[in-house]
């Protein structure tokens, strides 16, 4: 499909054509625009239009962590996932551990997350956690993981040994998710073989991404989790456009081309795995 030279960058890509049921396993709501109970419902609502039934919706900062359990609690669609976004280490005070622990106790927060390494961003992004600081953030967040016993959803950009580093120094939880998995194939066997779960996003449809598109031949299905990550990582042919829930259809598609596999098994396997690992029901 090719996009028409006359599309804005602002306009949300057309709803795709349904695949069967599925589950936004890392998402952003508030940043999709979503601010009050109407506001998810709404996303929500093109979501399930499209067969996407359930979103994860993940904190990325404190607000953002209370605003996912209200948004959990508003729209029985939406599950949360609280943690502080590496990138934001530097703001894990005492009080806000204790108030992410008693967040993270929430029912219907499904994953500690996201929480990892980034080590793109030091010294490119003002305020940025320094990697010693985002390291002890992370276990932190591991041992949180550990004793919720909620899986541990990960955030690495650039940082593939650091993040394995850590993981084997404090011990991983039993249920390991890498969301927006984008490394290659070295990464994704040390990952499977270690029985943790790769999500996948839009990425994996952006034709420059090779060392991905190697590394999701290594997966095995019962291992994949699908993302939309929305507002980013708006699938091809819509790359920079606004993405949502609704878009994920997209992302199976373009999996399934790379798998050679049919896009509505895929479909239906990704949304088991996803209610498996997250338990919902
Ligand atoms: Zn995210």
């Amino acid at each position: 499909m090719r996009v028409s030279s006359k599309r804005s960058a602002k306009t949300p890509p057309p709803a795709p054509p349904e695949l069967g049921p599925l589950v936004d396993a890392h998402t952003h709501l508030d940043a999709c625009g979503g601010t009050d109970a109407a506001s998810v419902h709404a996303i929500m609502d093109r979501a399930a239009a499209v067969g996407v039934q359930a979103a994860v919706t993940v904190a990325d900062d404190l607000a953002s962590a209370r605003w996912v359990t209200e948004a959990a609690d508003a729209d029985e669609r939406v599950y949360a996932a609280v943690a502080l976004h590496p990138t934001r280490a530097g703001t894990l005070t005492d009080a806000a551990r204790s108030e992410v622990e008693s967040l993270a106790a929430h029912p219907r927060v499904v994953a500690i997350g996201e929480t990892g390494l980034d080590l793109y961003w030091p010294g490119r992004l003002e305020g940025c956690a320094d990697p010693q600081t985002q390291r002890e953030a992370f276990a932190w967040h591991i041992d949180l993981a550990k004793r919720t016993g909620k899986p541990l959803m990960i955030h690495n950009r650039d940082a593939d040994a650091a993040v394995l580093d850590v993981l084997r120094a404090e011990g991983a939880p039993e249920t390991v998710i890498f969301h927006c998995f984008s490394s290659g194939p070295e990464m994704a066997h040390t990952c499977v073989d270690a029985g943790w779960i790769l999500s996948l996003s839009g990425t994996v449809s952006f034709k420059n991404a090779r060392d991905l598109r190697e590394a999701v031949a290594v997966i095995p299905q019962e291992q994949l989790l699908v993302e939309t990550d929305a507002p980013f990582l708006t699938p091809h042919p819509y790359r920079g456009s606004p993405n949502e829930p609704y878009c994920l259809p997209y992302t199976v598609r373009a999996l399934a081309e790379l798998l050679r596999t049919p896009a509505a098994d895929l479909a239906q396997v990704t949304n088991r795995n996803a209610r498996r690992v997250y338990g919902l029901g």
